[in-house]
């Protein structure tokens, strides 16, 4: 047998999964590492522990594999975008990880994209100007750490770091790189103008390389510890966005990828760069004429998880007592309730918002209460909150690459069929579910097998992603959706100009609870 590793080095874990040659699992792991908050707008991680969940993750699944070293023709990888680490001349971490999350770059981004030159780097890089990007990380830390970042010899991100200590190679592939900000997706290299804007020049940044370079030579001290031969090739890969699509057989033009989990996103591969002229959406590499455009979404499944935690604290209750998944309950709850939720609409940006409204003081609403609405509308809401602002990525995705074919979607949305339909019923559209868990991980392993000439073309993923599951829209609700998605998308225009104001109260009034009592 023939087989292939794809790491998925992820936000919060690594998920390492092992594929035979027909795209089939066998062995799986999941290492996670913790996340650095001293202060809400900081999020970082080590370097170190991200590199040992991974080394950990690979050699756990290859020894219960059981399988001989030949069988494994190569290890392939995808990784989060927007990583940033320093590291001095001797490759040694100046910083822990910075990633995507981090915020405090916020006031640089956002004076870049308020100047001419922001429109301009975006239209040449494809990224949205936005304090998650190492661009401006780097415009911060060279603002407000000038020590770190002057004695900083080069500025990496997490894939990098770890296949330098694995191969000593500095290399970056296209499709991390193109999410640094830095890089001209019309000629494939480090642009002159962002790395003068970033205030770095190209020495100091890695080789740039495609998404299926090869790396031999594994250094002897980690193969014993993955249990791997020192000649397997480890295929760099790509970042995991577009990676996600190529999991979830989302290659053709018009067939649009929506991922819900944690966070959420919206996207279709198209064979040449675009950009959108109001700057919405994101363009990023995956392979050679592909390209993935989508918008991101801060406000997935961490919303529902915030109502199941503080609006619905008696119903998780009464799961934990009925040993069922809280979220169930709760869909079942909501699930009673007509669709448009008797006219109660939900903004969920809980957690600010990426696209399409691109504003990180957006805050949460319920609009259209009325004395008749009870909690099981408000979590019916919720979940179709955040259905309507992937909706609304999806209109802006549109008018750059016209309408979809078809829908592909994935996350953990999917463990719910209520949720599921939601989508199929508020996009008018069928909506397919893969029945792969992974997709990230299996797009990885094919762009490896790709490389290898294991497969001739990345389009051969149709025969790895297995059995799908489609849901036709209903029009008893799309009917109802059709009538509300507009005030939805009016009421969003008019409630953005106050989001500044409430975000600066919020911080303002932080922690104050004052009762103005006197007791005796
Ligand atoms: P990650 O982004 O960390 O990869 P997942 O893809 O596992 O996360 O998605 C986690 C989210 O999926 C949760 O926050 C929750 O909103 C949603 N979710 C998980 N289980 C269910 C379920 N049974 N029903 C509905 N939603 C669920």
């Amino acid at each position: 047998m023939e087989y292939m590793l794809g790491v998925d080095i992820g936000t919060t874990s690594v998920k390492t999964v092992l594929y035979d040659t027909d795209g089939k699992v066998k062995g799986y792991s999941n290492n996670g590492y913790p996340l650095y908050q001293d202060t809400p707008d900081m999020n970082e991680e080590d370097p170190e522990e991200i590199f040992s969940a991974i080394t950990e993750g690979i050699g756990e699944v290859v020894r219960k594999a059981n399988i001989q070293s030949s069988e494994l023709k190569g290890v392939s990888f995808s990784c989060a975008m927007h990583s940033l680490i320093l590291l001095d001349e001797n490759y040694k971490p100046l910083t822990r990880a910075i990633l995507w999350g981090d915020n405090r770059s916020v006031k640089y981004a956002d004076e870049l994209k308020q100047s001419p030159t922001g429109m301009e780097l975006y239209q040449k890089t494809g990224v949205p100007i936005h304090p998650m990007t190492p661009l401006s990380k780097m415009i911060w830390l060279r603002n407000e750490h000038a020590d770190v970042f002057n004695k900083a010899r080069w500025f990496v991100g997490i894939k990098e770091y770890v296949l330098y200590k694995l191969f000593g190679e500095l290399k970056e592939d296209y499709s991390i790189a193109n999410a640094t900000g830095l890089f001209n997706i019309y000629n494939l290299d480090w642009d002159d103008q962002a790395l003068e804007v970033a205030g770095v020049t190209k020495d100091r940044l890695p080789e740039l390389v495609d998404t299926t370079y090869q790396l031999k030579g594994l250094h002897e001290e980690y193969a014993k510890v993955l249990g791997i031969d020192i000649d397997t090739p480890f295929i760099i890969g790509a970042s995991d966005g577009p990676l996600a699509n190529l999991g979830v057989n989302a290659t053709k033009p018009g067939v649009v990828a929506v991922t819900i989990g944690t966070s959420g996103a919206v996207r279709v591969i198209t064979d040449k760069p675009k950009t959108d002229p109001k700057a919405r959406v994101f363009c990023y590499y995956l392979a050679k004429d592909m390209w993935v455009i989508g918008g991101p979404v801060n406000n997935g499944g961490v919303v529902f998880r915030w109502v199941r935690d503080q609006l619905c604290a008696p119903e998780k209750v009464t799961a934990e007592q009925m040993q069922i998944d809280p979220y169930d309950l709760l869909t079942d709850i909501a699930s009673k309730i007509p669709a448009g939720s008797d006219g109660l609409i939900f903004f969920p940006f809980l957690g600010g918002e990426r696209a399409p409204i691109w504003d990180a003081n957006a805050r949460g609403s319920f609009f259209g209460l009325s004395r008749t609405h009870t909690r099981a509308h408000m979590i019916r809401a919720s979940l179709e909150g955040i259905i309507y602002n992937l909706y609304t990525v999806m209109l802006a995705l549109e008018e750059v690459v016209g309408k979809p074919s078809s829908i592909q979607a994935s996350g953990g949305f999917a463990r719910s069929e209520l949720w599921r339909q939601m989508l199929t019923d508020i996009f008018e559209q069928d909506v397919s579910i893969p029945e792969s868990f992974e997709s990230t991980a299996l797009g990885a392993a094919t762009l490896g097998m790709y490389s290898l000439g294991i497969i001739d073309s990345l389009s051969d993923v149709s025969k790895f992603v297995g059995n799908t599951v489609t849901h036709h829209p209903n029009p008893e609700n799309f009917e109802a959706y059709r009538d509300l998605i507009p005030i939805y998308i009016r009421l969003s225009r008019s409630l953005q100009p106050e989001y500044a104001n409430i975000a600066e109260f919020q911080r303002t009034h932080k922690t104050t609870n004052k009762n103005n009592v006197s007791h005796s």
